[in-house]
Parts: C-alpha cells; structure tokens; sequence
C-alpha cells in the first residue's frame, strides 16, 4: 500500500523563539518517516501565523526557501487558536491523506505520531493524543484545566479527558468536520461528534521548547466560555430552573406577607423587602446575562461571517 501523504498543521503566535527548534524536529521526524516508507515524500508542514506580532512570518519565510516541505500561511489578524488550525485544515484538505494538528511548543511528543499513523494504516479515522500527565504543566493550569473537562462532562459534552488539540484525522473526518458551518467552534468537542472510528495514543507531555504561553488567563477563560455556551444549552436550563425556585420562594413570601398584614405586623417590612430587591435583581440580572450570551452567538452566526481571512499562502 502506498504511504499516505501527511500534512502537519501547526498554529504559531508569536512564536519566534520556538519555531526554528520545532521545525528542525520535524524536519528529522518526517524525514525519518519519508525513509521508513510511513509517509509519502509529498507530505508537507503547515505553518499558520495567526497574526503574530513578532518575526514569527519571517522565520516561516525563510523555512519556507529552504525547504518546500513547509509551507507557510499567515492569516492578516489574531484569529485565535482555533481558527488558525481552521485555516490550516482547510488549505490542506484537498491535498492530503490525513493531517496531524500540533502547537508551535512542542509540549505534545512528536514521536506520537508514529502511534497516530500506525492507528491510521489500521483504519482509525480520527486519532487523539491523550496525555499521561500533566506534570509539567502548573499546578494552576492544570486544576483549572481537570475542573474544566469536569464540568464540561456534567453539562453533557462528549469530550477526550486530557486531550488537547493533537490528533489526527483522515481526509473524510477533515472533510466532515469542515463542513460544521458554524461560527463558534470548539474543536475538542467537534470531533467527538464525527462519528468515525477513532483511537487514542497516550504520551507524556512536556514543557514548551522555547517562548511562553501563548494562553494568559483572560484567554483561557474566554475558551472555557466558549467550549460551553458553543455547545451545550444546559446553563439556561439551570438558570430557569433557578428562576422557578426564586418563584416559589416569592410564594412564600406572599403568603408571609399577607399573614403579617393580617396581624397587623406591617412595620418591620423594610428588611425583607429590601432582601429580595437585592436578591431579584441580581439573580434578573444573571438570567439576563446568559441569555444574553446565547442572543449574542445568534447574532454571530447570522452573520455568517468567515472564520479567517487569508493573506498568503506559500506553497
Ligand atoms: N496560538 C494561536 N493563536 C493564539 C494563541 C495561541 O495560534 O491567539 C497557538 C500557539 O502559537 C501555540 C498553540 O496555539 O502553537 C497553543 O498555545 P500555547 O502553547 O501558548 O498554549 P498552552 O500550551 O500554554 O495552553
Ligand atoms: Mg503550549
């Protein structure tokens, strides 16, 4: 059986220090690979600058020249994370076997993908890369992280524990999954919903090769939001679920009111009354919030509105 042509999709922000240590091990993994007869020579790396602010494109550039093995995308702003490697899939669906999507740190072993193609020869259409351990992660990050696929799970997403975006899919899982029309994407929760036959490689993951995170808080939060409220309309259940106890408790405190009245107690009302003002408003205000969220990916979705806009594409 001829081997299959593997395209390499990796998202890079600002990620001029890692580059260069990413690329040269790729080089000598593919290399190996294309000698070993596991890939075709026609395989190539993908290499998506998602708007970097730094000589992360000229690095690609000069990669690009001396190598036709890369290629190079660079998409003309910060499109995040997710819509880099959107792009990247997209420019390498039609010409490849399967695509492996991995970060610019290398935290994710590269010698997994060997375990990725021999999962591939044997049939599996969708390959993820689960980590053993997270010890080289913060302890923060990594509680954070465990407490997210936690809650994730309780509001009924189907998502691989401790897997990231490392996996491999086959040209027709790429082709499903690009046809998702939707706007709000959370790729780790995508995937599951393919359906194809899927394997798992485990491996241990390090620390990154060069550079910092590219992930500060206020981005890992709004991918928290974004995984839940993309695809799971549960919380507005459980906010009408609370709206329905705050009801009954108003009941009560009808009736409560009444019997006062009744009594002729009607001074000392000021407490209660202001309480569940407070109590009202805030939790109105929560409700609205969320609703607010979802009326706000509506919006987003009709726009319909492209995911990433290409600048170049050297190939
Ligand atoms: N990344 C990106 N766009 C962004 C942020 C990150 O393309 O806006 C890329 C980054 O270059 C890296 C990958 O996403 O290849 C994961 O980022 P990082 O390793 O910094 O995240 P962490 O491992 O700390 O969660
Ligand atoms: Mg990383």
């Amino acid at each position: 059986m001829k081997p299959p042509i593997l395209f390499i999709v990796i998202p890079c922000y600002n990620e001029q220090e890692a580059l260069p240590i990413t690329a040269k091990r790729l080089t000598e993994l593919t290399d190996d690979m294309i000698a070993r007869s596991i890939i075709a020579p026609e395989s190539r790396i993908v290499l998506v600058d998602d708007g970097s602010r730094d000589a992360t494109w000229s690095v690609i550039t000069s990669l690009h020249g001396a190598d036709a093995r890369f290629e190079g995308v660079k998409l003309a702003h910060n499109a995040g994370h997710m819509n880099a490697l959107w792009a990247g899939m997209t420019l390498s669906a039609e010409r490849c076997d399967c695509v492996i999507t991995i970060d610019a740190d290398l935290q994710d072993d590269v010698n997994a993908m060997y375990g990725f193609l021999e999962a591939f020869q044997k049939g599996a259409d969708v390959v993820s890369g689960v980590r053993a351990s997270r010890k080289t992660d913060t302890w923060f990050k990594r509680t954070t992280a465990q407490g997210f696929y936690k809650v994730m799970g309780k509001l009924g997403v189907e998502m691989v524990y401790n897997h990231a975006d490392y996996r491999l899919l086959s040209k027709r899982a790429l082709e499903a999954l690009l046809s998702f029309g939707e706007v709000n994407m959370f790729l780790r929760g995508m995937v599951p919903m393919l359906g194809f036959k899927t394997a798992q490689v485990t491996y241990e993951r390090g620390a990154r090769v060069a550079g910092e995170s590219k992930y500060p808080l206020k981005k890992m939060i709004a991918f928290a939001m974004e995984g839940i409220t993309s695809l799971s309309n549960k919380p507005i259940r459980y906010v009408l679920l609370l709206g329905a106890l705050c009801a009954l408790l108003g009941m009560a405190m009808a009736i409560y009111v009444i019997i006062s009245l009744v009594r002729g107690h009607t001074v000392a009302g000021w407490a209660s009354l202001m309480m569940s003002v407070w109590l009202l408003g805030g939790l109105q205000l929560m409700a609205l919030g969320l609703i607010g969220e979802y009326v706000g990916k509506i919006y987003m979705e009709t726009k319909r509105r492209p995911k990433f806009i290409l600048e170049e594409h050297l190939k």
